[in-house]
Order: C-alpha cells, then structure tokens, then sequence
C-alpha cells in the first residue's frame, strides 16, 4: 500500500504551529489535537520544522520551567525527513524504525499534504493482517 491511499482513509489535514510560537501555546495545541507532533511552518504550507513531545521533554531536562516561554524555533529539529504520496507504506516503516522518528510529514510539489505517524502505519498493518488471514481463513473452509 502507497502512502496515498493511507490518507485517503485518514484524511490530510495537518496540525501546524509557527515558528515564533511559544513552546506554552505548543503543548496547549498538542493536547487539544491529541497528537504527539507537530509540524512548523510560518505559511501553513512549506516544512520550517518539526516539533515533538520529545523535544519537550529533552526541553525541559535541559532549560526547567524557562521552557515553557521559549520559542518553537528554538526547540524545533531543522533537518525534516519527509515522505512522498507513492511511497510504499513498509518503506515508510523502515524509515521510521531506522531513524527513531514517529512522524513523516507528506509533500506533494514542494507543499505539505499530511502527516503519517507510527500510529497510522501500526494501524494500517494490522488491518492488513487482519485481511490476509480471513483470506486464508476462507481458502481452508473452501477446501475442507
Ligand atoms: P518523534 O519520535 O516523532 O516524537 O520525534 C523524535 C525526535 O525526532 C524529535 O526530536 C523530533 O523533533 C524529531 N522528528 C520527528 N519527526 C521527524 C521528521 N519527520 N524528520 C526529522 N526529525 C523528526
């Protein structure tokens, strides 16, 4: 399965916040979304960055209770590993495994079209699963 068809499911909406944003309005916004991350971008629709829960947590180890009037760019991870809609979904996996990311933003012609999360990815292979051993299921009950 590609990519695009995951978000065709999912939808494409993408949850951004500013780069002048305070790391405060940040864990506001990912509570309210119940997300894990969040993409930056000052226009809505170009990758400034990406910031995660654990860039909050390592925040805070690293500036205490400062952290929370602190900027997104200051905290943010510049260099975003990006996904294209025909992607194959398992490289996606792979991706996500090898560099110890939970989130890929989605560009389409240089602008963002989603996001898909680790959890998206789980959700998508279970499904699969699911699918193939009703399949093998229903095969045996044929042949019996
Ligand atoms: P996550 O596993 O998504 O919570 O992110 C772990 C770390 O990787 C954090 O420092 C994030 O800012 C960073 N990160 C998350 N997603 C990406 C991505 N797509 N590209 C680059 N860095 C990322």
């Amino acid at each position: 399965m590609k990519v695009e068809e995951l978000l065709r499911g999912k939808g494409r909406e993408v949850v951004t916040i500013g780069t002048h944003a305070t790391i405060d309005t940040l864990v506001r916004r990912l509570r309210l979304e119940k997300i894990g991350a969040v993409v930056v971008s000052d226009d809505g629709e170009t990758v400034d960055g990406i910031i995660s829960e654990r860039d909050v947590v390592n925040g805070l180890a690293d500036h205490g209770a400062e952290l929370r009037a602190m900027m997104v760019s200051e905290l943010m991870t510049r260099n975003v590993v990006t996904c294209a809609p025909s992607d194959e979904i398992r490289d996606i996996m792979r991706l996500m495994t090898q560099k110890r990311i939970r989130h890929l933003p989605v560009i389409y012609h240089g602008k963002l079209a989603g996001v898909i999360s680790i959890g998206d990815v789980v959700k998508n292979r279970l499904e699969d699963m699911q699918m193939e051993a009703n399949v093998l299921r229903d095969y045996l009950a044929v042949r019996q």
